[in-house]
């Protein structure tokens, strides 16, 4: 009896069978972007969502829906996206009047596509946890929306940090934002945070 010869073409679902390519952790805005869990206002052109890991009571992204990798890709034409980014987060912040917020950028950051943070200032968020966290959005590691369209506008690019000064900045001693305290630690930071905060 003639056996059959084994076929070379795949079964034609063996490609459903095949585990789905796994995206590095630094691409997760993207998928946030669609996630309607973490959105909270889209259009044409910008999505906001939930930070998924708030380092604050309301933490908030807003991300273009073009593809900019970060900050350095930029073009001098691009500012106008940029007012736009913070104009609408503005807008969104309108909704928490008794919130204060700040609007800005990492210097460095870790994930892919250019995100604006748009923080409110209590800090009161169990997510908050490192001397580096704290640090990323209290030194000049965070660049204010604001100088980042000047510079964008003015330099035709946006100057940033080497990583060597970024480290130093995410390793300075621990100072609250409000005031001359100089805790020696996150859990004596996080404490004297609430005598900042009004309820
Ligand atoms: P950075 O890249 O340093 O400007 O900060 C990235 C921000 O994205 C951090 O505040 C994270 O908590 C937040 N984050 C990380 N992964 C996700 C995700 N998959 N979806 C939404 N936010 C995220």
């Amino acid at each position: 009896m003639a056996t059959a010869a084994p076929s070379k073409r795949p079964a034609p679902d063996a490609t459903s069978l095949q585990p789905a390519k796994k995206t590095h952790w630094s691409q997760g805005l993207l998928a946030s972007m669609n996630d309607p869990n973490l959105v909270v206002l889209s259009d044409d052109r910008i999505v906001i969502i939930k930070d998924k890991y708030p380092k604050a009571r309301y933490h908030f992204l807003c991300i273009p829906k073009i593809n900019v990798k970060n900050l350095k890709s930029l073009k001098r034409e691009q500012s106008e996206l940029l007012r736009y980014m913070e104009e609408h987060s503005r807008i969104l912040a309108a909704k928490y009047p008794h919130v204060e917020f700040r609007y800005g950028y990492h210097a460095i950051p870790s994930m892919s596509q250019l995100h604006l943070h748009m923080i409110s200032q209590d800090f009161d968020s169990p997510c908050l946890k490192t001397k580096r966290h704290w640090n990323s959005f209290n030194t000049r590691y965070f660049l204010d929306s604001a100088d980042v369209i000047r510079c964008l506008e003015e330099r035709g690019m946006v100057v940033t940090m080497t990583p060597l000064a970024g480290e130093k900045l995410l390793d300075q001693p621990l100072k609250c934002h409000k005031c001359i305290y100089s805790p020696q630690n996150m859990p004596k930071l996080k404490q004297h945070l609430y005598k900042h905060i009004n309820n």
